[in-house]
């Protein structure tokens, strides 16, 4: 199976028409079975040191993360946005945190952070540095940033970015720099983060990604029979990646529509 999306009961930055806050909406509510978990532990350990876990951002679709992408490249927004394909929000696998909520400082909340697995992704807890409200829960695909850290594959210009593309196919999502290619690439990655060297996450199945699927019995197997064993491989080396945990929905039915930013598409 592909890693699911569950929902996340958290609350958000964001009011309502009548000044109210609202929980983070439905559609930016999801996350990894593992990252949801993190974020429910997470938020009962800043609970019980005075804080809370406030949210401004968490999942994004394509389409989100393409407009948010173009706003950053129109001045809209000036927080750097990577186009699709290269963010961990597009895999459910980042968050944006409320800095001003966590009732501590960032060196304080890393720490407690870094227990419940997430990743910051600037290199000092310095508050005022763009980013700084960022944190990421990668799981496996930390192997395949680890991968291209050991220069086994070169065809990206950044490991992270190699990671983040594992963990966005790793949903099911399209990825455009493997065109045609989404199901060959999600093999491989697979194989990357099942400790196979395979050369390139590109999507072109050649003699390394071969070798890989013969070393697990299925030189002869077809690309979704393989796919398939290799995810079911998968899915006994990370279980908590794709064990969910009982989902909690919010209810969302009114207007929350003021603060929200520009690229969450509220309809379509
Ligand atoms: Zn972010």
């Amino acid at each position: 199976m592909k890693t699911p999306l569950v929902n996340v009961d958290i609350p958000s930055i964001y009011k309502n028409a009548q000044g109210a806050p609202v929980p983070l909406p439905k559609r930016l509510a999801q996350a990894t079975p593992d990252m949801a978990n993190a974020i429910g532990m997470l938020a009962k350990d800043l609970q019980a040191h005075g804080g809370r876990l406030v949210l401004s951002d968490l999942f994004r679709s394509y389409e989100m993360q393409l407009q948010s992408h173009l706003d950053y490249v129109k001045g809209k927004k000036t927080a750097f946005s990577p186009p699709p394909g290269g963010s961990f929000h597009e895999a459910g696998r980042a968050m944006d945190v409320s800095l001003s909520d966590l009732h501590m400082s960032l060196s304080n909340f890393w720490d407690i952070a870094k227990n419940r697995g997430f990743v910051p992704i600037i290199d000092t807890p310095n508050a005022s540095l763009s980013e700084a409200w960022h944190f990421e829960c990668r799981g496996s695909h930390q192997l395949v940033i680890d991968y291209y850290r050991a220069k086994k594959g070169n065809n990206f210009a950044k490991p992270y970015t190699a990671g983040a593309a594992s963990a966005i196919l790793a949903i099911g999502v399209h990825v455009d720099m493997f065109g045609d290619a989404q199901k060959e690439a999600q093999l491989q990655a697979l194989l990357i983060r099942c400790g196979h060297d395979i050369g390139n996450l590109d999507g072109a199945i050649g003699p390394s990604t071969r070798a890989a699927l013969t070393a697990l019995g299925l030189a002869d197997a077809g690309l979704d029979d393989a796919l398939a064993q290799v995810e079911a491989l998968a899915q006994t080396k990370f279980p908590s990646e794709f064990s969910a945990p009982a989902p909690t929905s919010v209810a969302l039915d009114n207007g929350f529509a003021t603060h929200i930013p520009d690229h969450v598409v509220l309809n379509g």
